[in-house]
């Protein structure tokens, strides 16, 4: 079966249901992870199979305050918790501004769901945003986030999305698709939309000019069947719509959540096999990533050999994953660069819709 997959790729065909299980299935990890390094190849092409992908980049979590009840989160907290925050447009501002200071090009947004942070708020932030710097790309807001404000303000996430990008959204990025299976999600995240409504938010940012990016998170209780499931879905919609920028599959980080110590970690094997198997998988996404602050940098840079082609970015202010325990926060530009030399590739700086800034050596 192996060989027959190799020569599926080879030939540009696409891969089933039953040849990803197959893969998930199989311990011969160095196989699979050639044969994700094979489909990067042929999807990168000659000029660019080495070329590995970073960019300069800043989270901004503008409140954790969240009415969500996610049993993998251990960033949410209820209004009156301790800890609790909503920041202040000024507030937010600052945490930009520090970023901005250190070269990022690009704002990253999501938040909880907070009543009292709606449609107004984060228009007003995306106004002051780009007020103040005017060339910054800001990609904000999951799915979710779209279609709770949308249900504050009584409008269609269609007009929801028509507002931000009127304040400035440039692109959205790939939160809140956890795991598309409806059984898992009634028991991880009830609260959160069906798969079918955060593929159709992808959808209609997609027509309305937005590029987007799409997440799997894994280590909450699915099989290997849910995660080919996810993937073959979202490639479906890629087919239809073709905004999808980078598939980035996550791992669940327990460090104070509801589900610690009752769940079985994805390992460093699982994660690895996640990145080789989405790339052979998901044909029509041009970028798979290895997400540092997620995987930690041995394994990104390890993911690199397995196709994916991007390492996210520097990272600065980020405070979801590492509420739940994720080690580093934020790189260094130098740093980045020599993870990626060092796995053998070319370190190329991006900006978030991957046109090229700067190659290195060039
Ligand atoms: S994952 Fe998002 S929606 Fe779920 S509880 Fe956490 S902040 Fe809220």
């Amino acid at each position: 079966m192996l060989s027959q997959i190799k020569q599926k790729i080879l030939t540009k065909q696409r891969i089933t249901f039953e040849e990803g299980l197959f893969l998930y299935n199989s311990n011969d990890l160095l196989t699979i992870g050639s044969l994700g390094k094979l489909a990067r190849e042929i999807k990168s092409g000659k000029e660019k199979s080495k070329w590995v992908y970073w960019n300069k980049n800043l989270h901004l979590n503008p409140t954790n305050v969240c009415i969500g009840r996610c049993n993998f989160c251990a960033f949410a907290k209820l209004p009156n918790d301790k800890g609790a925050y909503t920041y202040t447009i000024d507030e937010a501002l600052e945490h930009v501004r520090r970023g901005v200071n250190s070269g990022a090009g690009e704002v990253h947004i999501v938040g909880g769901l907070n009543p009292k942070a709606a449609l107004p708020y984060y228009t007003e932030l995306l106004k002051a945003i780009k007020q103040t710097f005017p060339s910054l790309h800001i990609k904000g807001f999951t799915a979710v986030e779209i279609d709770f404000f949308s249900k504050l303000k009584k409008i269609t996430p269609r007009e929801t999305l028509e507002l931000l990008i009127d304040a400035g959204l440039n692109s959205l990025p790939g939160g809140g698709a956890e795991i598309f299976s409806k059984s898992v999600r009634d028991t991880t995240c009830p609260d959160k939309i069906p798969a079918q409504t955060w593929l159709e938010i992808h959808n209609t940012a997609h027509k309305l000019g937005l590029k987007s990016n799409a997440t799997m998170l894994c280590g909450i209780g699915e099989k290997a069947e849910d995660r080919l499931d996810h993937m073959i879905r979202l490639r479906e919609q890629q087919d239809k719509s073709k905004g999808f920028q980078t598939f980035i599959p996550l791992h669940c980080h327990y460090e104070d959540t509801e589900i610690a110590g009752k769940i079985e970690p994805v390992t460093a094997f699982d994660s690895l096999k996640n990145i080789a198997i989405s790339r052979i998988i998901l044909d029509n996404f041009d970028h798979i990533k290895a997400y540092w602050i997620q995987l930690g940098t041995g394994l990104a840079q390890i993911g690199l050999n397995f196709g994916a082609d991007d390492l996210d970015g520097t990272i600065q202010e980020e405070s979801v994953t590492h509420a739940a325990g994720a080690g580093k926060k934020g790189l260094e530009k130098d740093f980045i660069q020599r993870l990626i030399e060092d796995a053998g590739y070319i370190p190329v700086e991006r900006d978030t819709v991957y046109n090229v800034l700067a190659v290195a050596g060039c």
